[in-house]
């Protein structure tokens, strides 16, 4: 489906164009994901000199060097304390994080869990492919249970983490999912994730046709639903927990939750209070010497 893009959107699309050959594999989701990110800043008027990226590794890492914008690409699981800081530092910049499944739930899930209770200002967008793709697709924690891969030919014995009634359980203030083949939607939801008052988790079901036959991308685009379009109210927490959980027939997809009263870790910081400096801005000004003599 091609999408009309307005000249001035398009224009700063290409500004986050870089030759760098794309890796992938044909048909990956992140193109689809890739694509959304680059056309929600441009329809924000976000230039890439303007925002931080921040890459797990993975997959979805892999996308570092394939656009433009202030980048960093860190350790399996770490994408989160890194964004977060950067934030911190300098809160004018808007900052996306992107991780896989496999770092999120596993190696990295306390950084999640204090990321969505801290309430950082920081957008992070979930590349749930369920497996572990770039090192040859071993189940990851959101796999599902007796599901057979390469790397356990008898399916895993584990049970599925469930992980919308887990991050529901956190009291996050943004909460949506989308697929990787709806550019349009996930555009709409990083925009509205762009802009929120506090941490936005956005969950992306993402094919991954190299090692999830199981959820593939026309399986999970006849297997999703726009819980907006039908008139889910993101407001509702109660509700939006209960769709976002029940996938017995079809997923809930789109805005599933949103709650601005709730203030920012940022906000809630009593030594930043008032401050009209940042962190960033402060390293200039401030002499630390005497300190930095007590330390040595
Ligand atoms: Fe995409 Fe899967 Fe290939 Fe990784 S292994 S690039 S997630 S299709």
């Amino acid at each position: 489906m091609s999408i009309p893009l307005d000249s001035s959107t398009a224009k700063l699309m290409q500004a986050y164009h870089t030759s760098t050959p794309c890796t992938w594999c044909d048909g990956c989701g992140d193109y689809g994901i890739w694509t959304a990110i680059k056309r929600s800043l441009s329809e924000l008027n976000i230039a890439p000199h303007e925002v931080l990226l921040c890459f797990d590794v993975g997959c979805c890492g892999n996308g570092s060097d394939k656009l433009l914008g202030y980048r960093f690409h860190g350790l399996h699981g770490r994408v989160i304390p890194f964004a977060a800081g950067a934030k911190l530092a300098n809160p004018k910049l808007p900052v996306i994080a992107f991780g896989g499944d496999g770092a999120s739930f596993s190696e990295g899930v306390g950084h999640l869990v204090h990321a969505i209770r801290s309430n950082y200002p920081i957008v992070f967008v979930l590349h749930n492919n369920a497996n572990y793709g770039l090192t040859k697709g071993q189940a990851s924690s959101l796999t599902w249970q007796g599901q057979k891969m390469d790397s356990s030919p008898n399916g895993i014995p584990e049970h599925t983490l469930p992980s919308m009634d887990f991050v529901f359980s956190l009291e996050p203030t943004f909460v949506a999912r989308s697929f990787s083949g709806d550019i349009e939607q996930m555009t709409r939801i990083m925009k509205a994730a762009i802009k929120h008052r506090g941490f936005a988790f956005i969950d992306i079901l993402q094919a991954c046709p190299t090692w999830n036959h199981f959820a593939t991308h026309e399986w999970l685009q006849s297997h999703v639903y726009d819980a907006n379009a039908e008139g889910h109210d993101p407001k509702d927490f109660a509700k939006a927990r209960k769709i976002a959980t029940d996938t017995s027939e079809r997923g809930s997809t789109g805005i599933l939750y949103q709650n601005e009263e709730i203030p920012s870790f940022y906000e809630r910081l009593v030594p930043r209070q008032g401050r009209k400096t940042t962190a960033v801005a402060e390293v200039h000004i401030t002499d630390v010497s005497a300190l930095m003599k007590g330390l040595v």
